[in-house]
């Protein structure tokens, strides 16, 4: 979608979206070389000047108008995520309610973007400062969330503004044409968001066009890393948001009911594609551990495996069979390394759905590092337990892994939550609570190899990415008469 308008791509590169319930393919996607990525950099930079000219009051009612209509069509925009992703209907309006926050705080860009004056920093001068646009800026964003990512993105830009361009998972890309849609009808001028689709050929482009200012980008950890070499090498603002392997602690003194019913959602909810599921169970103590396996295993032998569609269905298939066989491959792994494996969902399939993406809820018992499962992120539905003698001994688990996104504590003692979350290695902590995503108005991001970059996206962090700082000194006619000064200025 170019200057809101479908421009088919003519490099004949195509790649298959699949239904992952039914494992049929659905659509044939064209993939944008350079040359088509240009014409969308060409159309957002004839855009933006015009855009940025454009007061926040009078962006904010696109953010507003928008807002109703993505309620208005949230129905038929999960089915597509749903048909597309292969998560719950439930959890694909759960993602779009998450999106739909960052859309209503971008409505509030006016006050966001205020800025700041002193007056008299010298006898008759004044300080102004103020935060203007980048200019063209773009998102690339991964399969597992494609409404909510992009709209982690996107209505921050604008509203500060910005002109964008939106690179969507080729998996499931096509919720950045719907996107595009309604932002059209919400009133945005034409050229502000665009939408290239397509693989490393229109990354690459768009991390080495000139005519690119900032890129927001959120997927594995190798590829953040080389979006932010990348970019960075090309003088670009860059966040990059990658992997994760989220601990959650469990104290003895925890209520183990809610303990267990937090890892139930956080580590199988979405089939595990949540970059904040819980991937690893810390049972502090053997009792402990004992008493969560025992509450645990028969939820999860009970966990109801099902096509999306299915309002029965706790859990949907996986986004592709490449991507399910990667995660059965990791628990064939587990058992290679010497983990217990007390539930398998390998090889699960479903009568009129066997060509689906399937696979059951896992529990791996006694993973350590040095596993490969306990040391890479798996992205499926396959709780590790990592047993720890002690608080001490459960932290310096979370700390010493390479990723830092999230982690989580459930206990009563607050002496114990106060001391996690203040020496915890990882950008969002919840204390009994299990998926510690930041509000809209707060920032979300991670710590370690899962953030590559300063910025952290939505909230204050998003505007000061979006925006760039400039300072005014001020100083009326009567001060300038004064005649030239060749002395470095000394205001008083
Ligand atoms: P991915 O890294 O494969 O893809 C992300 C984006 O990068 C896609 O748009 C893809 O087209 C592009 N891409 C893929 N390979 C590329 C290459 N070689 N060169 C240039 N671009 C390339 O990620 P995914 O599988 O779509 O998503 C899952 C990953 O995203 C998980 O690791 C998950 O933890 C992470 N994730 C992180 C967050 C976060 O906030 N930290 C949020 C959601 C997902």
């Amino acid at each position: 979608m170019i200057a809101g308008e479908p421009v088919p791509s003519r490099t004949g590169q195509v790649s298959e979206v699949y239904n992952p319930a039914t494992g049929k393919v659905t659509a044939r996607l064209g993939l944008a070389d350079a040359a088509e990525v240009e014409a969308a950099v060409a159309a957002a930079r004839r855009a933006a000047p015009g855009w940025a000219a454009t007061p926040p009051h009078v962006r904010a009612r696109v953010m507003f108008r928008l807002r109703d209509l993505i309620e208005r069509e949230a129905d038929r925009l999960a089915g597509i995520i749903t048909a597309e992703h292969g998560k719950v209907l439930s959890d694909a309006k759960g993602e779009l309610t998450r999106g739909l926050e960052v859309v209503e705080f971008a409505c509030g860009i006016p006050q966001l973007l205020k800025g700041e004056y002193s007056e008299a920093v010298g006898r008759g001068v004044d300080s102004v400062a103020i935060r203007q646009p980048l200019g063209v800026v773009a998102g690339i964003t991964p399969f597992n969330f494609p409404a909510m990512v992009p709209m982690w993105m996107f209505p921050v830009a604008i509203a500060c503004g910005n002109a964008f361009i939106l690179k969507p998972s080729e998996r499931d890309p096509s919720l950045g044409n719907e996107l595009a849609l309604l932002l059209r009808e919400a009133g945005l001028p034409d050229g502000v968001f665009n939408v290239v689709h397509g693989g490393k050929a229109a990354v690459d482009a768009l991390l080495d066009h000139p005519g690119v200012d900032a890129i927001s980008f959120v997927g594995s950890t190798p590829i953040a890393e080389y979006v932010h070499h990348r970019a960075s090498a090309n003088n670009k603002r860059v966040q990059a948001l990658g992997g994760a392997k989220n601990h959650m602690i469990v104290m003895p003194d925890a209520d183990m009911d809610q303990a267990v019913d937090a890892l139930m959602g956080a580590a199988f909810g979405s089939a595990g594609e949540r970059c904040m599921a819980v991937s690893v169970a810390v049972p502090v103590g053997e009792p402990t551990a004992a008493a969560l396996i025992e509450r645990l295993l028969p939820r999860v032998r009970a966990l109801k495996v099902g096509p999306g569609t299915d309002p029965e269905a706790e859990m949907g298939p996986l986004v592709t069979r490449a991507h399910r066989d990667k995660v059965a491959g990791y628990i064939d792994a587990g058992l290679a390394e010497g983990a217990e494996l007390l539930v398998d969902g390998r090889g699960l399939t479903l009568q009129g759905y066997e060509e689906g993406f399937y696979l059951g809820g896992t529990v791996l018992d006694r993973v350590r590092p040095g596993m490969k499962v306990y040391d890479e992120e798996i992205f499926g539905p396959v709780l590790s337990i990592a047993r720890a003698g002690d608080f001490e001994a459960a932290l310096k688990l979370a700390n010493d892994h390479e990723f830092g996104n999230g982690a989580a504590i459930f206990t009563r003692d607050g002496d114990v939550a106060q001391s996690f979350l203040s020496r915890v290695k990882a950008g969002m902590v919840g204390v009994n609570v299990p998926i510690p995503v930041p509000m809209a108005f707060h920032s979300f991001g991670g710590w370690k190899r899962s953030l590559f970059g300063d910025y952290h996206v939505h909230g204050p962090e998003g505007v000061r990415f979006y925006t760039r700082l400039k300072t005014g000194t001020l100083r009326w006619p009567t001060g300038i008469r004064a005649g030239a000064s060749f002395t470095m200025p000394v205001l008083g």
